[in-house]
């Protein structure tokens, strides 16, 4: 494959306004970067709330961006001092690949604590700016330049690029999660708050690691009728019912005790507050979709008098991108992973995607960098 000068890409210029096309420069490769050509990025809902400005003001996000970081690509040029991906397989060019954010590899953080999604000088997918080199650090481009520090890891063969694309955000970070809660006992109950695809996706670890029983608390019935034929036994819909009736419903299913594990992917305060009470005494609250920035009024006394274990976590290193796609290339036969995703959307139509997933007319719309536009 010949290396471009330049590609096209969806570039935020403005928040709130459709992403424009630009072209972008590619850049000379640095020892240990990569060039790849994007596959298919999927969108993530972290993307909907950058277009909107939302992390605008903490300098997050800086534009212009290109948004995106759900991503996996062909490789295209490896720098020197890349050879291999992170399970020490040779790297190629045409390998389908997907990789992590770049993490400085020297900061308390990524040496003493062992957790690089915490790492000060972390660089993401998605954020911008795309006036600096390296430019293409976004999924919503033709191709994508992969930063030294990023792991790369070969996706699965005979695993969809798009679904692929899906664990690079959403299934890492449940992948991450559950390992930080601990393992999921073929007697517990599992209740997950949610049904995007975080909350599927969790709902499928915790059916195939053998729960006894899973409850999926969601919206809307199409999203529901997907975690029923996932193997939840029941769902029960968020907007037809009361917290008392969730409430009543899940200790019926528990002689009285509450769930051994909930997991929150909701990201509503609300869900928080319902999901510490569905909890059993001595239970687990795993915490991953909360994104509502006021504050929580909690009684503290909540956490020793029930002797709870809550624990959060963003993000994921590569062994959990590695676990991700090795899940869905594994288990696709019993979960349709495919009906997770929307519609397909070209580089041009980015800004429809936005909106359709703000609007959850869309679950998670994958978009095609390379398909020509119209
Ligand atoms: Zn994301
Ligand atoms: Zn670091």
């Amino acid at each position: 494959m010949p290396t471009p000068s330049q590609t096209t890409a969806a570039v935020l210029v403005d928040y709130n306004v459709p992403p424009e096309l630009r072209s972008l420069p590619v850049p000379e490769l640095e020892p240990g970067a990569a060039l790849v050509k994007v596959e298919a990025s999927t969108m993530c809902g972290t993307d909907v709330h950058i277009w909107r400005g939302e992390y605008a003001a903490g300098g997050l996000s800086k534009l212009p961006l290109v948004p995106g970081h759900e991503i996996v690509g062909r490789v295209v040029a490896l720098g020197s001092e890349r050879r291999v991906d992170a399970l020490n397989r040779p790297l190629a060019e045409g390998d389908l690949v997907a990789w992590s954010y770049a993490w400085c590899g020297h900061c308390y953080w990524c040496t003493i604590a062992k957790q690089p999604t915490q790492c000060e000088s972390a660089r993401m997918y998605g954020w911008g700016p795309a006036d600096q080199a390296p430019y293409i650090t976004g999924g919503f481009s033709e191709y994508a330049y992969v930063m030294p520090p990023c792991s790369m890891i070969k996706v699965p063969d005979g695993l969809d690029p798009a679904v692929a694309a899906s664990a690079t955000c959403a299934f890492r970070t449940i992948i991450h999660g559950y390992e930080k809660i601990g393992r999921i006992e073929t007697t517990d109950t599992v209740v997950i708050q949610g049904s995007g695809p975080i909350g599927l996706y969790a709902l499928a670890y915790a059916v195939q690691s053998g729960a006894h029983r899973t409850i999926m608390i969601g919206a809307p019935t199409a999203r529901l009728d997907i975690a029923k034929r996932w193997g939840a036994e029941v769902a029960l819909d968020v907007t037809g019912s009361s917290v008392e009736e969730r409430h009543a419903r899940v200790h019926e299913l528990t002689d009285g005790r509450g769930a051994d594990l909930v997991v929150e992917c909701s990201g509503a305060n609300a869900a928080f507050v319902e999901g510490m009470d569905l909890v059993r005494r001595g239970g687990r609250y795993l915490v991953i979709g909360a994104s509502e920035p006021r504050p929580v009024e909690m009684r503290a006394t909540y956490f020793n008098l029930r002797q709870l274990t809550v624990a959060g976590t963003m993000s994921g290193d590569i062994s959990h991108y590695y676990r991700a796609l090795q899940f869905l290339h594994d288990h696709g036969d019993r979960f349709s992973f495919g009906d997770l995703l929307g519609s397909r959307f070209t580089l041009d139509k980015v800004g429809d995607a936005l909106l359709g997933m703000e609007q959850m007319r869309e679950i998670k719309p994958v978009i095609l960098p390379s398909a020509p536009t119209s």
